[in-house]
């Protein structure tokens, strides 16, 4: 039976996968893009529709559709399969033994709470204050279904009893964080009992938590809080997850531009209204994390926060990054303090100017610091120096910095060189901070960039070698007839190659075998590819088969236009001085062994030595130049 992810890979082109997150543009054969794992310039991203792979020239990650997408979202390849299958039309079996991983066990749990949360807001008789509430906020029923918001009822056990019936064990509900455990017992009960229930969904759209609002009529007596979240658990990271940002990615890409709201319901009214790139950091200050997964999407990011938090803001880690990452920010007023719900509800317009009329994030703490200071006395001075530096050191746009500075230098009447040497004192720490933090953590999107290997002259040239094999085919009769393995450079390019030679001379045995009445068989990318996946080699598969996507695109990118003849005399020219460098190399070992030899007096061994080097030396003759 044919695997879900041949099935996935069979349906689905990782051009169109790989153009939702980042534009693509053709380049020849392929498609080519700014890396999204690492920064550049120019692009050394390469997507290939033929064989359905992609490569970077760069910091040389590379892999299928599903390697993508799990390193682009930083997920699992369970995960990655969930995501893909549903795009292809596959349905994915649950008893799948690959899918019931612990941690879709968990994701399971929370899918049937909330689903029976749902049901009971729409029609249980306890949830009808909650609804009159939501209708009182002004939402509509598509909304509420949209956005699957329920309600858990008055009940202490009733959800634990329904995901007992459904399978799942107590260990899962706790852990999935829909149970408490009672202290000193080894009994549960449910953790949100009587409130409304907002699901809040991962970038893909799996619900991973709840944020649970107490019912409007029990508001006075609520001793909890108004709002009560899921706890932290294998599923739900809250640094890492943005309310709303499953449902408004698309439009965040379409717009360029991501607005941040403090609460879920400015998210849901928003998009109810039309306004559909916006997401909420739910409560909590704006990570890194966050950042990093707005970036996908957008640079561009307008915090639409309660106003009299745009001080903490500043100071917030979230939008350091973003600033030293380069990224907009902007701060949305929102008229009259209000929060957007509000405003979006009473005043579209009002709403659409306010967001226009964005103030860039720097402008607008500047206003607020100089708003409460007397910047004529030395104090007022001191003080929103203090405040702005720190700020204006993380700032990654050095032109933007430098205007900046100046602004200061003008309001604070100071020398810009004072700011400036003050500036200096504080990047480097700021720099490394963010080197430490982002581009290493393998979940941030940001994958890990590695400097680019050096590589020799030979290697470069071994792996061109390769790649013409792969681009033209009928070279590989020529090359493997010419160049021993142990004749390539490196000694991931010497394995392929001993590969290849293995997989040819496969298809060569086969061929004669079966009489040899056909064409003759040829290496081809797709053969070998199916080949290295079912034969016996072991040693650093994986490995190997990046390597030959890496040099199958190679091939594409560098002997795109070349006729067959072009490319021979290429790989002819190639393999003369791959011969010549690895024959000057030995002649250079035997010259030192015949020297440790006539020291030890070993005449027979130098004698056979020196048979060598002669025989070496006419190779070289022969080689040529
Ligand atoms: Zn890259």
């Amino acid at each position: 039976m044919q695997q879900p992810s041949d099935e996935i890979k069979s349906k689905l082109d990782i051009v169109d996968v790989v153009r939702e997150y980042i534009p693509l543009k053709p380049a020849g054969v392929n498609f080519r893009a700014l890396c999204p794992f690492h920064r550049e310039k120019s692009p050394s991203f390469v997507v290939s529709p033929e064989k359905q792979i992609f490569h970077c020239f760069g910091c040389q990650k590379g892999g299928d559709i599903f390697s993508f997408v799990m390193e682009m979202d930083g997920i699992s390849f369970i995960d990655a399969l969930r995501n893909l299958a549903p795009k292809a039309g596959v349905t994915l079996k649950k008893q799948d033994p690959k899918l019931t991983s612990q941690r879709n066990r968990l994701l399971d749990v929370v899918e049937v709470s909330r689903k029976y949360y749902h049901q009971i807001l729409l029609q249980g008789d306890k949830a009808k204050s909650a609804r009159e509430y939501l209708a009182k906020r002004g939402l509509a029923e598509e909304t509420i279904e949209e956005w699957q918001i329920g309600y858990s009822p008055d009940s202490w056990d009733d959800l634990i009893n329904l995901l007992k019936n459904k399978g799942f064990n107590d260990k899962e509900i706790f852990q999935a964080g829909m149970s408490v455990n009672k202290e000193g017992t080894s009994r549960f009960y449910n953790r949100f009992r009587g409130r409304i229930m907002f699901p809040i969904n991962d970038v893909n759209g799996n619900t991973a938590a709840f944020s649970a609002r107490v019912s409007p009529e029990k508001e006075a007596e609520e001793k909890m809080g108004k709002y009560i979240n899921s706890p932290q658990t294998m599923i739900y990271d809250k640094s890492r997850i943005l309310f709303g940002l499953d449902k408004a990615k698309r439009e965040i890409k379409n717009n360029d531009l991501a607005i941040i709201a403090e609460g879920q319901m400015d998210v849901i009214t928003a998009h109810q209204h039309g306004y559909k790139n916006i997401v909420a950091s739910s409560g909590t200050a704006l990570t890194t994390e966050q950042v990093v997964l707005l970036k996908r999407y957008s640079n561009n990011i307008a915090l639409a926060f309660d106003m009299d938090k745009a001080g903490e803001m500043a100071a917030e880690r979230g939008i350091r990054e973003a600033m030293s990452a380069e990224m907009n920010a902007k701060v949305i007023e929102v008229p009259e303090g209000k929060d957007p719900d509000e405003c979006i509800k009473n005043n579209k317009e009002e709403w659409e100017k306010a967001v226009k009329d964005a103030k860039p994030f720097m402008k607008y703490y500047f206003d607020k610091t100089f708003a409460g200071l007397d910047l004529n006395q030395v104090d007022g001075k001191r003080e929103a120096a203090k405040k702005l530096l720190p700020v204006l050191a993380k700032l990654g746009n050095k032109i933007e910095q430098d205007f900046w500075i100046r602004k200061l230098g003008q309001a604070l009447d100071v020398g810009e060189d004072i700011l400036r040497e003050t500036i200096r004192e504080n990047t480097p720490k700021a720099r490394q901070e963010y080197a430490q933090n982002a581009p290493n953590d393998a979940n941030s999107g940001y994958a890990e960039t590695k400097p680019p290997v050096k590589q020799s002259r030979e290697e470069m040239l071994s792996e061109l070698f390769i790649a013409l094999m792969l681009k033209f085919p009928s070279l590989a009769e020529y090359a493997i007839n010419h160049i021993q393995p142990d004749q390539v450079a490196g000694l991931p390019n010497q394995s392929l190659y001993r590969n290849i030679i293995i997989y040819y001379n496969n298809l060569i045995d086969n061929w004669t075998q079966e009489g040899g009445q056909t064409e003759p068989p040829q290496v081809s990318y797709g053969g070998l590819k199916q080949w290295f996946e079912h034969s016996e080699v072991q040693e650093d598969k994986d490995g190997q088969l990046i390597l030959l996507d890496k040099l199958a695109l190679l091939g594409d990118k560098d002997f795109f236009d070349f006729e067959i003849e072009q490319a021979k005399n290429e790989i002819i020219k190639i393999a003369v001085i791959l011969k010549k460098h690895y024959l000057l190399d030995r002649r250079k070992e035997i010259n030192k062994l015949i020297a440790q030899a006539e020291e030890e007096g070993n005449e027979e061994y130098i004698k056979s030595l020196m048979e060598e080097f002669k025989q070496l030396t006419d190779e070289i003759g022969e080689v040529g130049n």
